[in-house]
């Protein structure tokens, strides 16, 4: 939950509303950590979409509102299939998720028939269905060197491919050159301004970053990752690349601490997510995340594979 105050909240009852609706509906909302703080503080639990998928299948609630884009809401479906799941926001869909296809994966599977596929978790339910095994940010380098295979397609991001090519240099990868335009956005010359800034600064980097950006960082980690890493480190001071949101709560959680973002990197697909929605989405119980049982099944196989592996920070 977000540490705003409930007096600060812009639409006091419409969050009034929710927590009451909430209740009646015997539903959770989870939210990601990119989600605005309005939309936290109404949530049960903010975290990353892997931690938080699992989270869906544990609790007792059995209607869960995701607040976050389209791949979270689906891979929640797909672990806690027998559950209500809702999008609060059908309409905010992840750019690059969007960026992979299915029929796009099946022709570069066609192409390397001896790679095996590695998928990133920010992909759509049918593009999993292609995957041997599903990864995070953080544990997308354990996982590639954890198969046989010598020859590795890696899908969507071409930023996190090159990150995983540089850490398991013995095998041969294919990436897709997909992006999240949020985390692209940020330049070496930002956070080279940045360091000039606050030069006692630790640079903490999200593997979405491109290669030169990963490359300046003395810590390269996923965004719960980072939350751990902020709270618990010595240091004092650290430039943060990755979406402003998880920066603002950083900032927020380590108020001994000093946190600097680059303000540009901006999630609009996350912010999608209004109060307004959330509301709706209880009122309705819609828009229910519907995928064809077959979809489930194989969609799963990847993300069990990857959590037999371990699932990283
Ligand atoms: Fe997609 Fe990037 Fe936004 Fe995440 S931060 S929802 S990967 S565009």
């Amino acid at each position: 939950m977000s540490t705003m105050s409930y007096d600060d909240l812009p639409e006091l009852n419409v969050v009034e509303k929710i927590l009451e609706l909430k209740k009646e509906r015997n539903a959770v909302i989870l939210a990601h950590n990119y989600q605005s703080p309005e939309i936290k503080f109404v949530a049960d639990y903010v975290g990353d979409t892997l931690s938080l998928s699992m989270l869906a299948v544990e609790v007792e609630q059995p209607v869960v509102v995701v607040c976050g884009p389209d791949f979270m809401v689906e891979t929640t479906k797909i672990l806690a299939s027998d559950k209500t799941v809702l999008y609060a926001n059908g309409a905010a869909k992840c750019p690059m998720a969007a960026m992979i296809t299915l029929e796009e994966l099946r022709d570069l599977k066609k192409a390397h028939p001896k790679a095996k596929v590695v998928g990133y978790l920010n992909t759509s339910a049918e593009c999993k269905c292609e995957m041997d095994i599903c990864c995070t940010s953080s544990n997308a380098v354990r996982i590639t060197k954890s198969l046989k295979a010598e020859e590795i397609i890696f899908v969507p991001d071409r930023n996190l491919g090159s990150y995983i090519k540089k850490h398991v240099p013995d095998k041969e990868m294919i990436i897709w050159p997909g992006f999240c335009a949020v985390h692209q956005i940020i330049l070496k010359q930002d956070i080279l301004e940045l360091a000039r800034a606050h030069p006692r600064a630790k640079i903490v980097v999200h593997p979405e970053c491109t290669p030169d950006v990963v490359d300046m960082a003395d810590a390269v980690l996923s965004t719960d990752g980072m939350v751990k890493y902020g709270a618990n480190s010595e240091e004092r001071e650290f430039i943060v690349a990755t979406e402003l949101e998880l920066v603002n709560a950083m900032i927020e959680d380590n108020p001994d601490k000093a946190f600097y973002a680059v303000e540009k990197a901006y999630c609009r697909t996350q912010k999608k997510v209004k109060l307004g929605n959330v509301l709706e989405a209880l009122e309705t119980l819609q828009p229910e995340v519907r995928l064809p049982r077959d979809v489930i099944r194989r969609a799963k196989r990847p993300v069990e594979r990857m959590l037999a592996v371990g699932r990283g920070d």
